[in-house]
């Protein structure tokens, strides 16, 4: 599976259709870390208390299950930079 390493390997420069986007925390994040001591190849960061996603992820979807306030969104961050909230 030669494509698994290439796909790891930044200089490759793979991509995948949606790889442009990213996921990102909404105004509902309230910092807990819980997508960081949970995703499984450690490409999320903690930055000022919020997650930061890198790339290339699993996407395996783990972060997103294991947010307890449901704020962890995939697609292109709303052009303003304010976080949505669903109040
Ligand atoms: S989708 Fe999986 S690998 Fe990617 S950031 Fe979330 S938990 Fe980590
Ligand atoms: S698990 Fe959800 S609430 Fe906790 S830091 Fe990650 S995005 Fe924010």
């Amino acid at each position: 599976m030669s494509w698994i390493k290439d796909f790891f390997n930044p200089k490759k420069k793979i991509r995948i259709p949606g790889m442009e986007d990213n996921f990102y925390a909404t105004g509902e994040c309230d910092g807990c870390g819980e997508c960081f001591r949970k995703c499984p190849s450690g490409h999320i960061k903690m930055i000022e208390g919020r997650p930061d996603w890198g790339k290339p992820c699993l996407m395996c979807a783990q972060c997103g299950t294991v947010c307890p306030k449901n704020a962890i969104r995939f697609g292109k961050k709303p052009e303003n930079g304010s976080p949505e909230r669903s109040e």
